[in-house]
């Protein structure tokens, strides 16, 4: 029954989940709304585990697409939220919308997806 292997101290993280250095929280004041994204190698993603949301391709193509349940970026911040670890940082609600433009617009680009927007009413 106690058949799990436990390889001496080597406590690398599993293949699903990512350290929880990688996930930050951005607190906004004095809303009091709360960001979560991780930090990757391809740039950051915006995880929402209350709505169920990741930025990241694999949340994109395999869970939106009905073929995953989760992707790793949710997996690892429910962890990271219970065991309350990754860094925080504090921002002004007034930097809220510029913080999510800027990211989300990284990741439209990211996915082919920014709008063909003309400037004329600007
Ligand atoms: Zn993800």
């Amino acid at each position: 029954m106690t058949a799990n292997i436990k390889s001496g101290s080597s406590r690398s993280s599993s293949p699903r989940t990512l350290s929880p250095q990688s996930v930050r929280c951005h607190k906004f004041a004095p809303s009091g709304r709360v960001l979560w994204t991780f930090v990757g190698s391809e740039g950051d993603h915006l995880v929402d585990d209350e709505v169920q949301y990741c930025s990241c391709s694999h949340f994109y193509y395999r869970v939106l697409g009905d073929k995953d349940s989760t992707c790793h970026h949710l997996e690892s911040l429910k962890l990271a939220k219970v065991a309350n670890s990754g860094a925080t940082f504090a921002f002004d609600d007034s930097e809220y919308a510029p913080f999510l433009t800027a990211l989300l617009g990284d990741l439209s680009k990211e996915y082919g997806l920014a709008r063909d927007q003309s400037h004329e009413s600007e």
